[in-house]
């Protein structure tokens, strides 16, 4: 039985006392008074996100607990705080409070996608997986200046970033040179390389793509797209790095993760034990098919990170959101604390300037999601239009960026 299991069917969504806010209820007792206001002390908190279910595996707290915030940071976590000690109160009785999510692999270069409309979502930091190489890189640092949550960079290896038919059809698109300038201009935002290997992206030249982005990374990660490939996945395999990314792990034939009798390809799991790190990457086509994850996770092999691969069109196809994805995998067997783990301290460990995130920690950024983990009958597919029914879904609630409340979340 889960801490908040009564709670959830209690949950009122109309007005709560628990709501009236310090200022509030001074601001009604003021007005009546006849006598000269008496004085008080100013809030000790800015704001306190009281009795939801605080899950953050990346400290194994999985408890019902109030999370005060001060100056844009986790202050601390407490069995209750009172409301006259905050400035604000937001009401999460029988929802999740956890590390707000990381998105390892997504794509807001085209103004059909901003970063805003994930925040709603709760993700407040992600990290674009190579919509732009060195051509094109500097509009999509613009986008990450200006976004409201953090937004990194995955440096495509090709000039063009993804580009139709397939940005590395002729291999001299990845300019070596190229690109570690355009990395020696934008340091604080390109976080790593990316490079996407499919034959119809790059052709007979995979290997040799994986190659030169990994001398444009040097100590940063690669992140590789996998799937459908010319090469089979040990030979790309064998060029990586600890920490390097391989996204898309359950991407079906040719050339996947597994073996024709359904079982994970030895080389997948030595890369992992040095310090390879898999990713979901969902995707609308030709990344994730259910016959492929089912063979993959009987065999043990779950993913180190689960991301969206979402861009404007994903929104109202096959992906939706992050948490439409964490909630294929419950739906799959994972529990749900490594869910959250996989989008929040195991995702904040592949990026360095992410590395104080993807927890609540006191000290650490004030990024939390506020999540409803809703029951009934949910409908979700898989990239070949595959369709099955998960019990459980994760909603966002509210969302809370560097301390400050997110107005309107999606649900
Ligand atoms: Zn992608």
């Amino acid at each position: 039985m889960t801490p908040n299991a009564g709670c959830c069917r209690s949950q009122s969504r109309g007005y709560n006392p628990a709501m009236v806010t310090r200022r509030a209820f001074l601001a009604g007792s003021c007005a009546m008074a006849l006598t000269p206001r008496p004085r008080v002390a100013a809030a000790r908190y800015d704001l306190v996100i009281q009795g939801g279910r605080v899950l953050d595996p990346s400290r194994r707290v999985d408890r019902v607990a109030d999370v005060a915030i001060e100056g844009g940071r986790i202050r601390s976590i407490e069995p209750a705080i009172a409301s006259a000690e905050a400035a604000d109160v937001l009401d999460a009785r029988g929802r999740i409070v956890a590390p707000g999510l990381i998105d390892l692999h997504v794509h807001v270069g085209a103004p059909d996608l901003t970063p805003a409309a994930l925040l709603r979502d709760g993700v407040t930091s992600m990290v674009d997986g190579g919509s732009a190489g060195a051509d094109n890189i500097d509009a999509l640092v613009g986008v990450a200046q200006a976004a409201p949550n953090r937004v990194r960079i995955f440096l495509n290896v090709a000039r063009t970033g993804v580009a139709s038919p397939g940005e590395l059809i002729d291999i001299e698109a990845a300019d070596v040179d190229a690109a570690r300038r355009a990395l020696a201009r934008h340091r604080e935002w390109i976080v790593g390389v990316k490079v996407r290997l499919s034959e119809n992206v790059a052709g007979d030249h995979d290997l040799e793509a994986v190659r030169r982005a990994r001398q444009v990374a040097g100590p940063l990660p690669v992140m590789l797209h996998v799937g459908q490939t010319y090469s089979p996945l040990p030979k790309i395999l064998e060029l990586l790095n600890p920490g390097d990314i391989v996204t898309h792990i359950y991407s079906p034939p040719p050339h996947s993760a597994i073996d024709a009798a359904g079982h994970v390809l030895p080389e997948v799991r030595a890369a992992r034990k040095r310090g390879i790190r898999f990713d979901v990457g969902n995707g609308r086509n030709g990344h994730i098919t259910w016959p492929v994850v089912d063979a993959a996770t009987r065999d043990g092999f779950w993913p180190d990170t689960i991301s969206s691969d979402i861009t404007g069109p994903g929104r109202t196809f096959r992906v939706f959101d992050l948490p439409t994805i964490m909630s294929k995998f419950l739906m799959l067997g994972m529990p749900l604390d490594q869910a959250i783990a996989c989008v929040t301290n195991h995702a904040a460990a592949n990026v360095s300037a992410f590395r104080e995130l993807g927890t609540l920690r006191p000290g650490a950024p004030a990024d939390v999601a506020v999540l409803e983990l809703r029951e009934g009958d949910f409908e979700l597919v898989d990239n070949a239009d595959a369709k099955r029914t998960g019990h459980r879904k994760l909603v966002t609630a509210a969302v809370v960026m560097n301390g400050k409340r997110i107005a309107s979340p999606r649900s």
